[in-house]
């Protein structure tokens, strides 16, 4: 077992910091105001491979692996989730098709999102439910060689952008709560997003809601073909699996910012004539924020080099997203004790992290389910 990072891995993470801050850091202002990604800072992350860094090549991805993708989040996360998450759910789109579609889909339908050029999303939450597959009621119903969609779906990120989207239907013909994965075409006709929503944090990740009145496309969309139909629950638990390794990446990117901001903050600020880091209650609590920040890298890590194994990770996902999410909170809100009044204020971007982190808790999944799986293996 070798726990050390590889020469290429050492040279990404550094290409990835050095980007993130040249590139990313100077938009954070642009996009937490107008709440939108510049379309050009996806093309930049495009040419350098980063849309489909964990695929194969010739499905038009870099050909790494997910330690790799893991090592890219964590790093883009350090300046700003948001990006990071634009380009994970387009992952979590890639994972949608890769584990699941049939090779013909993946030959056609992969390299347009692997290579960046379409940006994907993956469609299961409704008005009425989140975590219920068989609550759903958007509706597929099948018309000769189509496909007909109807209904709603909301919180959908990068809804709005150009790309294909993987899209979780009520499949009423294949029986009582059965749901069936489909692939569609943002913007095809029917096809709207009536609204972008107003956030808490993540301000540059464009989430919407999406209305499908008698979308059309064609039968063979159906991921995976007809052998899958009706097998949409496995596609969802497939798909988040990788979902939620995103989630933990980027809890430890945001963990990471805050701790380095929390240190260097009680490094210059001087109190009773001497840097607040001299103080104890300082210093134990910057303990406690590094403690969690390794042990987050580490797990994260580790589940990344099971997901590039292709073993089963539902267990190990669910652990350490409720570990890293709870972390990130934790190091986020002591990063705003050790900064004191200034940590919030917009001056510093704790405030934002400390917002930003809150989300980790919430999407793939809310963490109650997360304990739930993490349980399930041990109590059969
Ligand atoms: C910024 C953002 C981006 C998002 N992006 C996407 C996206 O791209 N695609 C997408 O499909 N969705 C997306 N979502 C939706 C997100 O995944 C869901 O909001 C999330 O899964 C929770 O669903 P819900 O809000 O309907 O909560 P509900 O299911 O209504 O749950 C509310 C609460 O009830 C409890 N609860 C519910 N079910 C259970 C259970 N079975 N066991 C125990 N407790 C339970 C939990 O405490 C939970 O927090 C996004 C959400 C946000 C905020």
């Amino acid at each position: 077992m070798d726990f050390n990072y590889t020469e290429e891995q050492l040279m990404l993470k550094d290409s990835v910091r050095k980007f993130s801050e040249k590139e990313i850091a100077p938009l954070v202002k642009w996009m937490e105001t107008e709440k939108r990604t510049p379309r050009d800072l996806i093309k930049k992350i495009k040419d350098l491979g980063w849309c489909g860094i964990q695929y194969p090549e010739k499905y038009g991805g870099s050909g790494n692996s997910y330690i790799e993708y893991a090592i890219m989040q964590i790093e883009m996360s350090r300046v700003y989730c948001s990006t990071a998450c634009t380009i994970s759910v387009n992952g979590m789109l890639g994972a949608n098709i890769m584990k699941f579609a049939t090779e013909e889909q993946k030959m056609k339908f992969l390299p347009e999102h692997l290579n960046g050029d379409g940006i994907g999303s993956f469609a299961f939450t409704e008005p009425s439910t989140g975590s219920d597959p068989g609550a759903l009621r958007t509706t597929c119903v099948r018309d000769g060689d189509e496909w007909v969609i109807n209904g709603e779906k909301n919180f959908i990120t990068n809804a709005s952008m150009p790309g294909l989207m993987g899209i979780f239907c009520k499949d009423a013909e294949m029986g009582p709560g059965k749901c069936t994965n489909i692939l569609i075409p943002k913007g095809i006709k029917g096809y709207s997003t009536p609204r972008i929503y107003d956030k808490m944090g993540m301000h540059g990740l464009e989430v919407c809601d999406v209305v499908l009145d008698n979308v059309r496309v064609p039968y063979e969309n159906t991921t995976g073909g007809e052998a899958m139909r009706g097998k949409g629950f496995q596609v969802l638990l497939g798909s988040t699996q990788i979902g939620k390794l995103s989630v933990c990446a980027q809890a430890v990117g945001m963990a990471q910012a805050a701790l380095e901001a929390a240190v260097q903050y009680s490094k210059e600020r001087v109190q009773r004539g001497k840097p607040i880091s001299n103080f104890q209650t300082i210093q134990s609590l910057i303990g406690d924020m590094a403690t969690d920040v390794m042990v987050g890298h580490q797990i994260v890590l580790a589940t990344a080099f099971k997901a590039s194994e292709g073993k089963e990770l539902a267990a190990d996902a669910a652990r350490t997203r409720l570990f890293t999410s709870e972390a990130v909170h934790r190091v986020a809100s002591k990063a705003m004790q050790v900064m004191g009044a200034y940590s919030y204020t917009t001056e510093f971007p704790i405030e934002r992290i400390f917002r930003d982190a809150k989300l980790t808790e919430i999407y793939e999944g809310v963490n109650e389910i997360q304990r739930l799986i993490a349980a399930t293996d041990l109590l059969r």
